[in-house]
């Protein structure tokens, strides 16, 4: 039997793929493209698993794992650098060592799972800061045209929680990216309400580089936004639904009965996902489907147990959004990828540029 994917996902689901390759070594990346070509779907790139709800039945095709390490510092001038990072390399790893270093821009993605070469897919971010704020570019490998070329962040279509490797899924495999960072004693201006009272400061407030990243990782576990070692909540992959957006009248409405409504700089109205699930009733620690449960801390994040699979964890899915649309008629979106939707398209030329 091929490699267990439940063996690399923070959910611990998921089957065999048919072949699983490791990539460690940036010069063998051509050749591992080319044992990767092969079979009937495109190979599917996973980092740390932490946002991969694997399918019971594998993957049919080759899974390649980013486990590729290194960072390089390099001086714009003034008080700016460039890191360059290889995609395998752990986010928190990251953004712990650019706090040692002095520098800022990334400090408030401490805590969350995974490698760095995932975060611009979802556009990872927390905190009132997200992956793309800092990127000058990012190192891809387009499966369609079958090598590796350079994006600017013009050219990756970044949202809330999303990018063109998002919805271009399985095309551009990212190998390395680069982060535009400062050097400074001070965090970025905070901009996130609950951490600025955590810290006693105001929104705007610049605290000590250190003191904030500290902040936000303290913040992180007292809130169940951390990924337990073990324990009832240790399967998961954070929240399973995106912030939906919504109308004018139903941000009216979700203020008049005490809900968060987020406004994006483009205008989007946000509710807050969470809110929406805690009104339907599914509090922490319930049952939604056989082995899943709402996790210890808080509705949003479903946890996986000893008799889950990645079936009862999508029927889990499923009654949630279900709830929410019955109550709020609003649809929410999950956010975990399910690899075995993504075979969309065919490794080979003459797919088209772009
Ligand atoms: C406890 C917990 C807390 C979390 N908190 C947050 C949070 O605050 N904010 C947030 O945004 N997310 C959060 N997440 C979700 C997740 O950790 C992030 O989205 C993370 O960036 C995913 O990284 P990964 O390496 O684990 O991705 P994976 O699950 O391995 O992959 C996710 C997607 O990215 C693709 N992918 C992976 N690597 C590459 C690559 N090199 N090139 C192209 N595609 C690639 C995969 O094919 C897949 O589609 C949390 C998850 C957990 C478990």
């Amino acid at each position: 039997m091929g490699e267990l994917l439940a063996d690399h996902t923070t959910l611990r689901l998921g089957g065999p793929a048919d072949r699983f390759l490791t990539h460690t070594d940036p010069a063998a990346w051509p050749d591992l493209t080319h044992t990767a070509v092969g079979g009937d779907a495109a190979p599917f790139v996973l980092g740390g698993g932490s946002n991969t709800l694997a399918n019971d039945t594998g993957y049919p095709g080759t899974v390649i794992r980013m486990a590729t390490r290194g960072v390089t510092v390099r001086p714009l001038g003034s008080d700016l650098v460039e890191v360059v990072v290889q995609a395998g390399e752990p986010l928190g790893s990251l953004v712990a060592f650019t706090v040692a270093e002095g520098l800022s821009g990334i400090e408030y993605l401490g805590g969350i799972p995974g490698t760095t070469g995932a975060a611009p897919v979802q556009n990872t971010g927390a905190y009132g800061q997200q992956i793309s704020d800092t990127l000058t570019r990012l190192t891809v490998y387009d499966w369609n045209l079958g090598r590796a070329r350079e994006l600017r962040p013009a050219d990756c279509d970044f949202g809330y929680r999303t990018s063109r490797f998002k919805t271009q899924p399985g095309r551009l495999t990212i190998l390395n990216v680069g982060l535009r960072l400062a050097r400074h004693t001070c965090a970025s201006p905070i901009r996130y309400q609950h951490l600025a009272d955590a810290l006693a400061v105001r929104l705007g407030a610049r605290p000590p580089l250190a003191e904030a990243a500290q902040a936000v990782l303290a913040d992180r576990h007292n809130r169940g936004l951390s990924l337990p070692t073990c324990g009832p909540d240790a399967r998961q992959a954070g929240s399973v639904f995106l912030n939906p957006p919504i109308t004018h009248a139903q941000a009216t409405a979700i203020r008049a009965a005490g809900g968060p409504v987020h406004s994006s700089p483009n205008g989007t109205l946000r509710a807050s996902a969470g809110w929406l699930l805690e009104q339907t009733g599914f509090d922490p620690g319930i049952r939604v489907a056989p082995g899943v449960y709402c996790s210890q801390g808080r509705a949003l994040t479903l946890t996986a147990r000893d008799d889950a699979t990645a079936a009862s964890f999508t029927t889990a899915l499923e009654v949630l959004a279900d709830a929410v649309l019955t109550m709020h008629r609003i649809r929410l979106r999950s956010e975990p990828v399910q690899p075995n939707r993504m075979c969309l398209w065919r490794v080979g030329p003459g797919s088209g540029d772009g």
